[in-house]
């Protein structure tokens, strides 16, 4: 079994080649989600465009063989890849080399299964006129090959939590060059990451994306989350993104939603605040179906959590579904924190029930 040691020197070896010249080629990584939600990614050969980057849609469709990971019959099995957002590719600096961050269309025209994003964009555009931002908190996991979070004894427990969050030091926190790497990798690439932090278990992190207006969220959040994947890979660690990865007295792990419109940041904001708690707290179960899987584990009411059945809001009040900050109390405008979604929900679902809760569906 490679152990972390054996994955140093992979990379170091491969440093030597990465300056090679390409010879007027770039590389595309296409990157999509698959039917586990993680993402996946191929590689293909481009012309280098002559000045500037590639925009979406100058970037040829692509395919790739859907029975291989669930997201179609064997008999049917191409998925094609809608490319809808370009970034500078962080492993392949020099050169030129883009990801590719695409859409999964079945063959006969309709939007893959686990294509989430398409119904998610339309909502975007059609309320478009409310300036939506997002800013999600990404919680995830660190685990060793054998699944168990790193810094854990291979017997018993931690100490109980506490000097964890935002904690400095050895015995502390663990795997803070996975962290560094990503956070540079995602500036890098232009992803709008907004900050990181240790988080309250051992082992846990968490990095912000955002704010972010409309469909860039989900986006953004996506490729951060693929980044994250391939950066951890290197460094021979699994990313759990599971919203309870361990029983018992330990903090779950949650994709904090931040939302604002234009007018909840303006002066007078806090009616449109109040307006759109209203609006969810009618359609608790509907949002609570698509804030990811078993979000049951972790919405106990404890741990800092609502629990998964009552849907309740507060200034200042990390125990509720809904959390109004206290400065934006203070100031009568600003954003609001929905607490409950879960760190592996689909953010592009997280956005898109918002617009529908507070703004309406789409008409076809
Ligand atoms: P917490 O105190 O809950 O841990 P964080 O600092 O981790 O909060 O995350 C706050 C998130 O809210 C950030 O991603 C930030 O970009 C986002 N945010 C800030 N202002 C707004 C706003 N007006 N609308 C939407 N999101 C916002
Ligand atoms: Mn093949
Ligand atoms: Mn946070
Ligand atoms: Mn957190
Ligand atoms: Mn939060």
């Amino acid at each position: 079994m490679a152990t972390k040691e054996s994955f140093k020197t992979y990379t170091e070896n491969l440093k030597k080649y990465l300056d090679l010249d390409q010879r007027g080629k770039i590389m595309a990584e296409y990157v999509w989600i698959d039917a586990e939600g993680g993402t996946r990614s191929k590689s293909r050969t481009l012309d280098a465009k002559k000045s500037g980057v590639y925009t979406p849609e100058e970037l040829p469709t692509w395919n790739f063989d859907g029975s291989s990971t669930g997201q179609a019959p064997g008999d049917n099995s191409d998925v094609y890849l809608k490319p809808v957002a370009v970034f500078p590719d962080p492993f392949r600096v020099n050169g030129g080399n883009i990801i590719v961050l695409s859409e999964c269309w079945n063959a006969d025209g309709t939007p893959n299964k686990f294509n989430n994003r398409h119904e998610c964009a339309k909502l975007m555009e059609t309320h478009a006129s409310h300036k939506p931002w997002f800013g999600l908190e990404q919680e995830y996991t660190l685990l060793d090959l054998d699944d168990r979070p790193y810094g854990w004894p291979t017997n018993g427990f931690p100490a109980p939590q506490g000097p964890y969050y935002c904690g400095v030091g050895a015995g502390k926190v663990v795997q803070r060059d996975i962290v560094e790497a990503h956070y540079k990798c995602c500036l890098y690439a232009g992803i709008k990451i907004s900050g990181t932090n240790a988080e309250v278990m051992p082992a846990q992190w968490e990095f912000q994306v955002g704010p972010c207006e409309g469909i860039e969220m989900g986006d953004h959040l996506w490729i951060a989350r693929f980044l994250l994947s391939r950066v951890a890979e290197e460094f021979g660690a699994k990313v759990s993104f599971h919203p309870k990865p361990i029983p018992g007295d330990w903090n779950g792990a949650g994709l904090h939603s931040n939302f604002s419109t234009e007018e909840m940041r303006k002066e007078g904001g806090m009616k449109y605040i109040e307006e759109a708690i209203q609006k969810l707290s009618s359609r608790h179960k509907e949002h609570i179906a698509v804030y990811g899987e078993n979000n049951e584990l972790r919405l106990t009411g404890r741990h800092e959590t609502g629990a998964i059945d009552s849907f309740t809001y507060g200034v200042a009040n990390r125990g509720a579904s809904i959390r109004i900050p206290r400065e934006c109390a203070a100031k009568g405008y600003g954003y609001f924190e929905d607490r409950r979604p879960a760190s592996n929900a689909d953010p592009y679902n997280i956005c898109g029930i918002m617009m529908e809760t507070c703004f309406g569906a789409v008409k076809e």
